[in-house]
């Protein structure tokens, strides 16, 4: 892109301030974080709920970015860059967007639908990418901002675009509709998910179709729901299993591991095979199929090319690699814009300063090698990465372009090499085209672990996080706890992530969980709920903040402080208003003023008190009480100290439950785990956790054997059991055994039989169809760590606690 900055004004609507450094923009930007933020960057600062990205552009300035889309300048910055100032910057995002999409006049295709937009874009890039140059969406960039952003992308040389588009409510497709302009419609699978957005059925499908409202065809699986909402001037062009007025008649057959299709179009038929037997599949397979029939593809070419479609693997999965190293695993996708995206994300996950890419030559990305391997070389010296691997022969011809850089012809020549290269102590971004099986880059380079992981959606928790932002008070901090290692879910990775998202504090129970995290990088204020006197030594040293909670603590901390001659180190002060556990009572609080009036070598960050009953209604008098108490000491202290400190008191379910109390910090636990004591508020949450492992064995039994120790089980019937590699040594309670709990495989409950053992638990998959190295889910979506606990009769505090630092930890983000 080059664009001249003057012709952009009158688009936006904008008015200036300031004078343009220079008189064109190569690239457009709204995240502060992503190091790819150069000079010839237009940076749209935008504005939500829980983030303003306005409070970033100072920092941006220092770094080198010259212009910026504002709904204002903020106070010292005016005369030190350039400003278009505008209403509202999303919409501006969108105008410029939908400016630059007309810009060009090539075919596009736009894709909604409630299921299958991601896989079957991918499929069509797959597809017909041997003879198109294609521009398409990132990953699922389908939203009000991912869709601008993917739009703004295309260049000089792309000659089709596909572009998906996702909506939760009405009123969004009529803003993404004038930014993709599809000229080819494709409506996927229309099914129940995100219908909290509409209010029917009828409602979300017309919303959705909106998209096409300028197409010359549209695309779709012929029904009668979906035909009584289409307008009539748009052309159609319509498939069905069952309806053979549709213009395409299928009819499937399975065959081992495969699907025949009879495909019966224009007089003509003819027969595909497609590597997969799932409903979801086979739909999204035929709606690519329409596309390359509209495009007048043979029946030859399309049968060749649908037999080698391949599962999509979407996210961007982080591992531990070998000698300590952490592997962002993106092995099946290498073009330029998802490189960005990776980068930045690696970015966000870097857990070691040293950084090495190893990179396949990339496709398609609609600009000469030359010009495509210097901007690589740009986006890897601005992301600093120290080392890259380059694999391919396109990637070693242009090896001179990076700083360290090694190269081989392909795949296997870095194998037969792996033992030369050394690795460990780093952050390694695997980023590959499907061709080049960097899956086995992936295999070589991961620790091995046994197959039993808990998989951490780093998305969730993100949802999560920003659904209680959105609950608090302007200008209201936020500490979160990650003690006993995030809850269970993961130490530094959720650290980091939270670090990304600006929260104010993280706070751990013991020292320990502080430094390790300090070690590894983390740079937020961590408060130490539980500092012991042994520790003090140790908290001073990695800049932690103790909680203080007795006279005795303050003492013992004040004398260590005079010895290292501290001045104004940070604490935070205890108050017990009723919970009875640790902190200063109101008698003490004449002794604690005290003291504290007579040393500099502390101050009083915050202070804080706990509730007993926040999540129960039931007690709302008593925790009123709290809060009044605490309002009460608090208030006492800050004006005998004369001192303004921050002053919290509320955990999750405080903020739900007590939002007049919110002071100037919350402390928030469970709720970002995704899970809520509350019901409808749990709806709003989004699962973080799911505990995996796989079949290790099956057999049939009959009818009087038993199964495990003590013979728990005995067989009323022949009985197919499934043994699976997960006990209590891993977490899952012994109450769980024995007909209470149950697993999940393939989507069905599979009742737990016997007792549960140290490290195995069988259970009953009669009627489940499955086999050996199958997956099993123990605890995610279904069962929920809510009602395991409940079943158990324990709170989802423990259930996510328990599960072992033996079991792998597996963060990945969509
Ligand atoms: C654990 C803890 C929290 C967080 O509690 P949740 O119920 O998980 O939100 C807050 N404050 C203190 C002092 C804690 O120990």
């Amino acid at each position: 892109m080059t664009l001249n900055l003057q012709n952009i004004i009158p688009i936006l609507n904008a008015n200036t301030n300031g004078v343009p450094e220079i008189s064109e923009i190569d690239s457009v930007s709204i995240d502060s974080r992503s190091l790819q933020n150069g000079s010839g960057t237009l940076f749209f600062a935008l504005a939500g709920p829980n983030y303003d990205a306005h409070a970033y552009i100072e920092n941006l300035i220092e770094n080198g970015v010259r212009n910026f889309v504002v709904t204002h300048i903020p106070e010292p910055l005016e005369g030190k860059a350039f400003f278009l100032i505008v209403e509202n910057t999303l919409d501006a995002l969108q105008q410029f967007a939908a400016y630059y999409r007309n810009l060009f006049h090539f075919p596009v295709i736009g894709i909604t639908g409630s299921n299958g937009k991601t896989i079957v874009k991918e499929w069509l890039n797959f597809l017909l990418s041997p003879d198109y140059n294609i521009i398409r969406s990132p990953k699922s960039y389908n939203s009000q901002v991912g869709v601008p952003l993917s739009v703004i992308s295309i260049n000089e040389n792309h000659n089709l675009g596909i572009f998906e588009a996702g909506i939760s409510t009405v009123n969004e497709m009529v803003k993404l509709e004038p930014i993709i302009r599809p000229t080819i419609g494709l409506l996927t699978n229309i099914g129940s998910a995100h219908d909290e957005g509409f209010s029917n059925l009828g409602e979300k499908i017309k919303e959705k179709l909106k998209l096409f409202a300028h197409s010359d065809i549209l695309i779709y699986h012929k029904n009668k729901t979906v035909e009584a909402f289409i307008v009539q001037k748009v052309k159609t062009f319509t498939w069905s299993c069952k309806d053979d007025t549709a213009d395409v008649f299928i009819a499937k057959t399975s065959i081992v591991d495969k699907t025949m299709l009879k495909v019966s179009y224009a007089g003509k038929t003819f027969d595909i095979k497609i590597p997969f037997q799932d409903d979801a599949s086979i739909e999204n397979a035929i709606q690519c199929m329409m596309v390359l029939l509209h495009f007048g593809y043979s029946a030859e070419a399309i049968e060749q090319r649908m037999a080698l479609l391949y599962p999509v693997e979407m996210r961007l999965k982080v591992k531990n690699g070998i000698n300590n190293s952490t592997l962002i695993d993106d092995s099946y996708s290498s073009d330029f814009q998802s490189l960005k995206i990776a980068l930045d994300f690696l970015e966000s996950q870097k857990q070691y300063k040293k950084k090495t890419l190893i990179l396949s030559d990339i496709f398609q990305s609609g600009l000469d090698t030359t010009e495509l391997y210097s901007r690589v070389s740009q986006l890897v010296i601005s992301n600093k990465i120290n080392r890259v691997i380059g694999i391919g022969e396109t990637i070693s011809a242009f090896k001179s372009k990076f700083v360290n850089c090694i190269t081989f012809k392909n795949t296997a020549d870095f194998t037969a090499a792996f033992d030369t290269l050394s690795f460990g102590n780093e952050t390694i971004l695997i980023k590959g085209a499907r061709s080049f099986e960097f899956e086995k880059i992936v295999l070589l380079l991961e620790e091995k672990t046994h197959e039993t992981v808990l998989e951490i959606n780093l998305n969730a928790i993100t949802h999560n996080l920003n659904f209680y932002k959105s609950k608090l008070k302007p200008g209201t901090k936020m500490m979160v706890m990650v003690k006993a290692f995030g809850y269970g879910n993961g130490g530094f990775e959720i650290a980091k992530l939270l670090e990304h998202h600006q929260v104010d504090y993280l706070g751990v129970a013991f020292a320990d969980e502080g430094i390790s995290l300090k070690s590894a990088g983390i740079k937020l204020p961590i408060m130490v709920l539980n500092p012991e006197t042994t520790s003090f030594q140790s908290i001073i040293q990695h800049g932690l903040e103790p909680e203080i909670y007795s006279i005795k603590g303050l003492k013992a901390f004040l004398q260590i402080a005079r010895q290292k001659k501290l001045e104004h180190f940070p604490i935070h002060i205890k108050i017990d208003t009723g919970m009875h556990r640790l902190g200063f009572e109101e008698n003490n609080l004449d002794e604690l003023i005290g003291i504290l009036k007579e040393h500099q070598s502390v101050k009083v960050k915050s202070i804080l008190s706990h509730m007993a009953t926040s999540d129960d209604l039931g007690f709302k008098d008593f925790a009123l009480s709290q809060i009044a108490l605490f309002e009460k000491l608090s208030s006492r202290m800050m004006s005998e100290l004369d001192i303004d400190p921050i002053r919290h008191m509320l955990n999750t379910s405080g903020i739900t439950n007590f939002p007049e109390a919110q002071y100037d910090m919350v402390r928030l636990g469970i709720g970002l785990y995704g899970i809520s004591n509350d019901a409808a508020e749990q709806k709003h949450l989004e699962n973080v956790g799911t505990l995996k492992s796989v079949i290790s064995q099956l057999r049939t039994i009959p009818k009087g054997d038993s199964v495990g120790y003590g013979r728990r089980f005995v067989a009323d019937k022949v009985t197919k059991i499934a043994t699976i590699p997960i006990g209590y040594a891993d977490g899952i309670s012994r109450h769980w055994g024995n007909g209470t709990g149950f697993v999940v495989i393939s989507n069905k409950t599979a009742p737990i039989v016997g007792s549960v053992c140290m490290d195995m638990l069988m259970v009953d998959v009669t009627g489940i169809p499955c086999k050996e190295g199958d997956r099993v889910v123990i605890f995610g979506e279904n069962p929920t760590v809510n009602y395991m606990a409940e079943r158990l009769g324990t709170i989802p505090y423990e259930v996510m606690t328990g599960i072992s630092q033996r079991v792998k930890r597996v963060f990945y983000r969509e």
